[in-house]
């Protein structure tokens, strides 16, 4: 099995080489939306899974040959089949990458933060994300359905030590589910506690890929509006993760076009979106026309008109090639 694979194009993280530091699927949570399906493994204990000389070696080797091939590589990120820092030797290793002269990213469930060891190895990585779906006791047993010793208090209380001395770039992912954790009061206190953590940027995501329960469903897009004002009220930088490529900073001067491709990350007012429409020469058939097709929605929140990019369907998703890890293998629900 091969820990390393890509480099796989990232809206987060530019292109990233994915690194495959624990086997499936050995993890602290069984999230009832993991699209790897049930936890098989379920363990709080950290161990040694690979060599880390091997596994730098072979990062180095990949590396090379991208650098040969002329392809770039933005980030070496840690996004597993389970909970990365469940490897003892994380720390080991990201100080071992360190000569390749690329930035480490560490995509992790945040269940083991309360350790001081882990809080350390992660002080090593340049961006960090951190999984933030509930806040409260019963909503966590629901929706990560934790290892039986784990304490919800430690977690967060971890995460809020982790994020006080982190000194890379911080970010958080908060997965909506449908009747799990998508109703105003969960996502109020969700956004409260990501206030006191102070993110560098709150992602919200959606389920877009067969998850572990078939219960499972993404919430609609007037829920995912009003998670994402509910953050923006309390967060500086949000932005949501909902299975398209949406790149909000590239411009193409076609004003369908760019309508769609910064929905695609945030809703957008209606001022705004006017604004966007003179600046192309463009009016307001455009927006009719998208939203006639299907494709945009208009939505009120707190008497405010709002425009978003129409949740993708079952049918219409695909797997993003962000989030395609090896062959034949499911992609980690995080790695987009
Ligand atoms: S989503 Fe991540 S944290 Fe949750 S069970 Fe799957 S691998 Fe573990």
């Amino acid at each position: 099995m091969s820990i390393v694979y890509g480099p796989v194009p990232s809206r987060r993280l530019g292109r990233s080489l994915g690194i495959n530091n624990i086997p499936p699927k050995i993890c602290s949570y069984s999230c009832v939306y993991c699209q790897l399906g049930r936890t098989t493994r379920m363990q709080i204990e950290r161990g040694a899974f690979y060599d880390p000389e091997s596994m730098v070696i072979a990062v180095r080797e990949r590396v090379n040959r991208c650098r040969e091939k002329g392809e770039g590589v933005d980030y070496l990120t840690f996004v597993p089949d389970g909970e990365p820092t469940l490897d003892i030797n994380l720390g080991k290793e990201i100080n071992l990458l360190r000569p390749l002269g690329i930035k480490v990213a560490v995509i992790t469930n945040a269940s083991l933060l309360w350790r001081e060891d882990v809080r350390q190895d992660l002080q090593g990585a340049d961006w960090v994300s951190l999984k933030v779906d509930v806040v409260t006791r019963k909503a966590w047993r629901r929706v990560n359905r934790p290892q039986k010793t784990l304490k919800l208090e430690d977690v967060l209380a971890g995460m809020l030590r982790f994020a006080d001395a982190f000194e890379g770039e911080l970010s958080t992912e908060t997965m909506l589910i449908k009747g799990f954790n998508d109703d105003s009061q969960e996502i109020g206190r969700i956004a409260d506690f990501l206030r006191e953590l102070k993110p560098d940027k709150a992602y919200l995501a959606i389920p877009i890929r067969p998850p572990a329960e078939k219960t499972v469903g993404a919430p609609g897009e007037e829920a995912v509006n009003t998670a994402y004002q509910s953050f923006k009220e309390r967060l500086a930088d949000v932005e949501y993760l909902i299975g398209y490529e949406g790149d909000a900073f590239a411009s193409t001067g076609d004003a369908k076009d760019d309508l769609l491709s910064i929905t695609a990350v945030h809703p957008m007012r209606e001022g705004a979106v006017v604004k966007l429409l003179s600046k192309a020469g463009a009016n307001w058939q455009a927006v009719q026309e998208l939203i006639d097709e299907g494709s945009l929605v208009r939505l009120e929140y707190q008497g405010e008109r709002f425009y978003m990019r129409r949740l993708p369907t079952p049918a219409t998703r695909r797997v993003s090639p962000v989030s395609t890890k090896r062959p034949g293998q499911t992609p980690a629900p995080s790695d987009r």
